[in-house]
């Protein structure tokens, strides 16, 4: 790029596009998709990384039938995807959904606000699609992208949380990540105060405490108020709310004491955070170190850094999920 440029509207104009790479790097085009607890996004990912287009519908809620509805949202958008860019001819897919997740054996086992059990997600996509499917958790999805490409990058032993409706974090130790069969990083519901109740049928769950939902509905319920998130909350605290300072706090105390317990089990270098409640920043990380600092004694101190991949960390992720899916079926072929 030029910095010498008399006109630069003009060099614009008559420089060709430049072949900037996508986030992703060179490599097959995929097809990703994130089901999330409120939104669905699916993805078109072109041979140089590029996100072509992200779509984004509402995902469907319909009691036991909602794995088949989450399956006619993905075909459509698959359909829609490939209709406006014919070009791209994805050779492989990567699928993401919440709740608890069989990554090996392809299963939603089940998503306590989604209400599937069982549901066979990678053989019906693999089926609908006409390729072959990458299925795993969305959190996990989205900690690998911020593992591979964003601020946990650096580091061997991380955990990345996403703290937005619920918590959760994906585990990596000694640059791998460690699934669990499918249970690990499940720091949402670990026991951190006597209440309030869990929708897991747990009390004082980190989740029912620290969430970005639990953060708003903990301040309407003590003051009657109608706030719509946590950063209402945390605007209101700024304000001198006292009870939004106590809701907040409470949070951050709830968040730093489970940290406490990740750490002394783990010894992370690295905590990375997202989701919707690391959008607050340094009013969130600088009170949190803080008070993780003064619950520790001699553990290792992990540095604790926003997630840096962004919005569409869970499509990437099943991009680059679809990716290593091809890449080892040329390994082995
Ligand atoms: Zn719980």
């Amino acid at each position: 790029m030029s910095t010498e440029s008399v006109n630069p509207a003009v060099d614009a104009a008559v420089t060709a596009p430049p072949a900037v790479a996508g986030p992703l790097g060179s490599g097959a085009p995929v097809l990703a998709f994130d089901v999330g607890g409120t939104d669905t996004k699916a993805a078109l990912i072109d041979d140089a990384g590029r996100l072509a287009e992200v779509l984004r519908l509402p995902t469907p809620h319909d009691g036991p039938g909602t794995g088949d509805a989450v399956m006619r949202t993905i075909d459509g958008m698959a359909a829609g995807l490939r209709a406006q860019h014919p070009e791209i001819v994805p050779r492989a897919a990567g699928l993401l959904v919440p709740g608890h997740v069989d990554d090996d054996a392809g299963i939603g086992i089940f998503a306590e606000n989604l209400g599937w059990h069982d549901f066979p997600f990678r053989d019906r996509a693999e089926q609908s699609l006409g390729l072959p499917v990458s299925f795993s958790h969305d959190v996990r999805g989205a900690g690998e992208a911020e593992h591979r490409l964003g601020a946990a990058a650096p580091f061997r032993d991380v955990v990345v949380m996403a703290i937005g409706t619920g918590i959760a974090g994906a585990v990596f130790l000694d640059g791998r990540i460690h699934t669990g069969g499918g249970m690990a990083g499940e720091m949402g519901h670990s026991r951190v105060a006597d209440g309030p109740a869990c929708a897991c049928g747990g009390m004082g769950c980190l989740e029912a405490v620290a969430s970005a939902a639990a953060i708003a509905r903990r301040y309407n319920a003590l003051t009657g108020a109608e706030v719509h998130g946590a950063r209402e909350v945390l605007a209101r605290a700024e304000a001198g709310d006292d009870a939004a300072r106590s809701v907040w706090d409470s949070a951050v105390d709830a968040l730093a004491l489970d940290l406490s317990h990740t750490v002394a089990l783990l010894a992370p270098e690295a905590i990375v955070i997202g989701g919707g409640l690391a959008q607050a920043g340094p009013a969130l990380f600088g009170p949190l170190a803080e008070k993780l600092e003064r619950i520790l004694t001699f553990q290792r101190r992990p540095v604790l850094l926003p997630a840096s991949v962004g919005e569409n960390a869970g499509v990437i992720g099943a991009g680059l999920r679809a990716r290593d899916l091809l890449a080892a079926a040329e390994a082995t072929s």
